[in-house]
């Protein structure tokens, strides 16, 4: 590992541009050396822009174990934790090591397929839906026992750290962002004397497995959204999900950060 090679990412927008210019050249001046050609041996990852842009880098760098920090160039930035007016001070604090690291875990979707699988990975959540805004039919299990047949718009898988995301637009519960546990919760359950579906999230162990059958008639017209990305289920017969089989690092700076973040951008 290179202490003075730092890996930038960003997003496209002019904004972005600016303040990574402005960022590459404090840098600089510190002796650090920059490059957004994501290399293996660097000290941390910068990603400039929104939580989409954080959502991306991780994603886009295969979920590396360099730690993360966030510069917020103007979104809501959830996991930007780094303002514009503070880059003098994230640079004095991260030379001289005042930062916590905190692991934030990931979901892991096995979709099987005729005993085959394809496994992907969410640092927010999947959320599985009907493609043609027809209710979806979902047997859910927990740990092999099946708690329900759901009825309704369709599920939504989530992260501690994404908890605040599209979990918490449905009603879920906002999660401490290093919790060892995993929710799921439903988007618009139907409860009538034709559906019996929970109409709140539940969080589960961090050692449970949750597995969602979709009904035969329906294999085809379902998608599931990874991180705010599309994926075609393509006849996939069922999904296992597993929590904390990867987790990435992030440094945070002050520890009250989560907190600030809940009582700031949702108060
Ligand atoms: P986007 O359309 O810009 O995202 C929607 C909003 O969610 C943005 O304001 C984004 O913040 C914010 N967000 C993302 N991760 C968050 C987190 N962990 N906690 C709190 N807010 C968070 O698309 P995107 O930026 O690519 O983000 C993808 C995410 O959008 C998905 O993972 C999903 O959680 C969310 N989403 C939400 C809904 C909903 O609430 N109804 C519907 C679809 C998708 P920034 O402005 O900083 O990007
Ligand atoms: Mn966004």
């Amino acid at each position: 590992m290179s202490d003075n090679l730092i890996n930038i990412y960003f997003n496209s927008d002019e904004k972005s541009m600016k303040i990574k210019n402005t960022l590459v050249q404090r840098l600089k001046d510190r002796d650090f050396y920059i490059t957004d050609d994501p290399s293996d041996s660097a000290s941390l990852n910068i990603c400039i822009g929104g939580d989409g842009s954080f959502l991306r880098a991780v994603h886009d760098s295969n979920f590396s174990q360099i730690p993360f920090v966030g510069i917020n160039t103007g979104h809501l930035g959830f996991y930007q934790e780094i303002l514009i007016s503070q880059i003098d001070s994230f640079i004095d604090n991260f030379i001289n090591k005042k930062y916590k690291l905190t692991k934030l875990s990931l979901i892991s979707a096995k979709l099987f397929k005729s005993g085959k699988f394809k496994e992907l990975f969410a640092l927010n959540e999947f959320a599985i839906k009907s493609d043609n805004s027809r209710i979806c039919h979902l047997n859910v299990y927990i740990d092999e026992y099946h708690l329900e047949r759901f009825a309704g718009d369709g599920l939504i898988v989530s992260t501690p750290s994404g908890s605040t995301a599209y979990n918490f637009s449905v009603g879920g519960s906002v999660l401490y962002q290093e919790l060892k546990g995993y929710q799921l919760s439903p988007i618009a359950p139907i409860n009538s004397k034709a559906y019996r579906s929970l109409t709140n999230s539940i969080v589960m162990p961090d050692n449970s497995v949750l597995k969602i059958v979709p009904i035969k008639g329906e294999l085809n017209n379902l998608e599931i959204i990874n991180d705010g990305v599309l994926i075609p289920l393509e006849d996939t017969d069922h999904i296992e999900f597993n929590f904390g089989l990867k987790s990435i690092n992030k440094l945070v700076f002050n520890p009250n950060w989560y907190w600030i973040n809940i009582k700031d951008k949702f108060l």
